[in-house]
């Protein structure tokens, strides 16, 4: 009744009701703008610590709404996974992805990996390896120009995922673990999981030189992944001290504003030229 329904509007606190608003607004938006061409990826390079050569590169979605501006994906993406539009989102965004890498190779660009985030909810869908393998054989891309980036949410069902994770390694393509270290890490599964590399969390790599605490957990984490047979890519690097430091450690890939950010499909063309040529 009228009654119930003015009654139970009391229970929301303006604020609440506000961000709820704002979070149906937002989905709205957000259907719109995947339908409307409002999402692009921008690409992020990976370098060689030591001879500052790009040798992979990471996809990061982003959103230019007419209105509003761009919206950040820390604010859109977790709405996605919370309302399954990151299922859909997530396919527009591989593909686009994978059809990128083929072009840049078609074009005669050097051989490269693309790196895709993918969220735990994706990766539990149950076409999401299907859906993958297709995405491969549309565009022609060779399955090890693909890398996938998870983070350690995977382990809240560690069973399904290292199913997962497997067969999506039997189509020839990498796995690697974002953010390590942030998330409720249990080192212990790590050994049984099916991954290429660990990425060292940008929280970590901001500290490496300041805090003890800091590099000491880095250099854990590289010699850890040593000993499982991982490799390292470090995150977020600023700044020429910590790329000293994270090679003298070991650690040979890394990426950060330092190096580039992420940047539109354009200029990452312009940046191979000129290290190619
Ligand atoms: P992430 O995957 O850990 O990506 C790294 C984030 O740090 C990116 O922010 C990147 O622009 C930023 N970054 C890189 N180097 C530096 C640096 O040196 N300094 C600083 N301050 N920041 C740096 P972005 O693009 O805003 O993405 C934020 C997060 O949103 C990503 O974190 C990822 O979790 C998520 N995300 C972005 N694109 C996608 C996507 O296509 N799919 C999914 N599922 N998640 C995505
Ligand atoms: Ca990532
Ligand atoms: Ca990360
Ligand atoms: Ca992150």
């Amino acid at each position: 009744s009228k009654e119930r329904g003015k009654n139970n509007f009391q229970f929301y606190t303006p604020n609440l009701n506000e961000a709820y608003l704002r979070k149906i607004d937002l989905e709205t938006r957000l259907r719109k703008a995947m339908e409307h061409r409002q999402l692009t990826l921008h690409y992020q390079p990976q370098f060689h610590l030591e001879t500052g050569k790009i040798v992979g590169i990471e996809a990061l979605i982003r959103w230019n709404h007419p209105e509003l501006g761009t919206i950040p994906p820390c604010e859109f993406i977790p709405l996605a996974e919370e309302t399954g539009l990151i299922v859909k989102l997530g396919q527009w965004i591989i593909l686009k992805a994978i059809q990128q890498n083929k072009q840049w190779q078609q074009a005669g660009f050097p051989l490269l990996p693309i790196a895709v985030n993918v969220s735990v909810k994706q990766l539990q869908e149950e076409h999401f390896i299907d859906f993958i393998e297709k995405a491969l054989e549309d565009t022609g891309l060779n399955a090890h120009y693909l890398e996938l980036e998870i983070t350690e949410s995977i382990m809240q069902d560690v069973d399904q995922s290292i199913e997962r994770l497997n067969a999506l390694k039997a189509l020839g393509l990498k796995i690697a673990i974002d953010d390590f270290g942030t998330g409720y890490s249990s080192l212990n599964y790590l050994q049984y999981l099916p991954i290429d590399y660990i990425k060292i969390d940008k929280t970590f790599i901001d500290n490496i030189i300041d805090k003890d605490t800091c590099g000491s957990i880095v250099t854990s984490i590289i010699s850890m992944a040593q000993s499982l047979n991982f490799d390292v890519i470090a995150e977020g690097i600023e700044n020429e001290k910590q790329v000293q430091y994270l090679i003298e450690n070991q650690c040979k890939v890394g990426q950060g504003y330092y190096y580039s950010k992420p940047l539109p499909s354009q200029e990452i063309e312009n940046l191979l030229k000129k290290q190619y040529k």
